[in-house]
């Protein structure tokens, strides 16, 4: 029996449903079963060797460094994102480096958020994580529905708008659609936030797995009260690892950094090196085999999917993810995975985790056999009550 009272503030709490999820298809797989995991929100291959060499020579290293990060972290981090956001007024002092982008996004949440302020939240979105640490901070989660091809809907998010409003959060590539938000719909909802004191927090932690030319950088469409989330996690393969990063007017940064000094410390040590060693060694971009492995990947799911009647997509520009809406096929986004789980030992995350049932975000990031097994056994369960 429990002996501790929890805090009122854990009603808003849960486990990310996205990790729970992951951790029950591994338990069903070292029980035994078959699973085609296609849950996963990170990168199918190890740690790359040059991040392994460049860490071991590290390893001596034990001491705390600055809360914001080594010196020369910093430095590289500021040098490499004003090159890949055209962005010139980012200097060291904007740059904290952070044990992954999620104590990032808290951190510059508890900075910016007053009890009772809203935060526009475009949906479908990463409303696992991003709704309990809007509502930790006290803050108000305003849903504002994405168009119907998952663009950013600057007409609906106007209607939302209240003189409480603080912040957006904008994630393009968008995890779960793999959505990339167009130019103009960027444009004009910076347009429209000019001259407010509405903060736009871009979660950028995808914008280096893009495969479509139009791709806008959402940092670069004139936004300017801007704080920019992005790291190592997605596109360098380093989700446990640890290591992301925030951008931010430097009172901002130094406010993150306060707070950061009591909760996580510094990123861990060696974090640090291999984020530097991404940066060193290949301009924290992912390497080109990476995004070709992915296009093919990408290209494998989109010619079976075609293939599924009752399932309707769209191709995404970015990320790792399809989100596709199977409201045809089921009333119950969250019942059909789950049979189709039990059934088929595919996994699948629900809409539901997102804000949106009726969908069904599937992750390529597995190896080529699985996928292509997967997306059979997806067609079959998908069209067994259709004959
Ligand atoms: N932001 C989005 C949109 C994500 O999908 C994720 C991970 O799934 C994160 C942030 C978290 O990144 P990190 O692992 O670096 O904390």
């Amino acid at each position: 029996m429990s002996k501790i009272l929890l805090a009122d503030r854990m009603a808003a709490v849960q486990e990310s449903a996205t990790l729970a999820l992951n951790a029950k298809v591994k338990q069903l797989a070292r029980e035994g079963r078959t699973v085609y995991n296609l849950t996963a929100g990170e990168l199918a291959s190890d740690t790359p060797d040059f991040i392994q060499a460049a860490v071991a020579k590290k390893l001596q290293f034990n001491k705390y460094t600055p809360v914001a990060g080594l010196p020369e972290l910093r430095e590289a981090i500021a040098a490499n994102a004003r090159d890949f956001y055209g962005l010139d007024w980012i200097e060291p002092a904007n740059v904290i480096a952070t044990g992954g982008v999620k104590p990032g996004l808290y951190a510059a949440l508890l900075a910016i958020i007053n009890p009772g302020d809203e935060v526009i939240l475009p949906v479908p979105a990463w409303t696992t994580s991003y709704r309990p640490l809007i509502e930790l901070c006290g803050g108000v989660v305003v849903e504002v529905p994405l168009t119907e091809e998952f663009d950013l809907d600057p007409k609906a998010i106007a209607q939302k708008l209240s003189d409480r409003t603080k912040a957006i959060i904008i994630n393009s590539p968008n995890n779960p659609t793999g959505a990339i938000f167009s130019r103009a719909a960027l444009e004009q909802t910076a347009k429209l936030l000019k001259g407010s004191e509405i903060a736009v927090i871009a979660d950028d932690v995808y914008a280096k797995l893009v495969y479509d030319d139009t791709f806008t950088l959402v940092p670069t469409a004139g936004f300017d009260k801007l704080v920019i989330l992005n790291g190592f996690s997605k596109s360098q393969a380093l989700t446990g690892w640890r290591i992301g990063y925030v951008i931010a007017e430097a009172k901002v940064a130094q406010a993150i950094t306060s707070l950061l000094s009591h909760i996580t410390g510094n990123a861990p040590l060696p974090s640090q090196y291999a984020a530097l060693a991404a940066i060193d060694e290949q301009n924290d971009r992912p390497p080109a085999a990476t995004i070709t492995t992915l296009k093919r990947q990408r290209q494998m799911v989109d010619e079976a999917l075609k293939q599924v009647s009752g399932i309707n997509y769209r191709l995404p520009g970015g990320a790792f993810y399809y989100f596709f809406d199977i409201q045809e096929l089921t009333n119950s986004s969250l019942e059909w995975c789950q049979q189709l789980l039990d059934e088929t030992g595919v996994a699948l995350v629900p809409g539901e985790a997102f804000g949106t049932p009726g969908f069904a975000r599937l992750s390529f990031v597995t190896d080529e056999t699985t996928l292509k097994k997967a997306l059979e056994l997806i067609k079959q369960f998908a069209e067994k009550d259709q004959t």
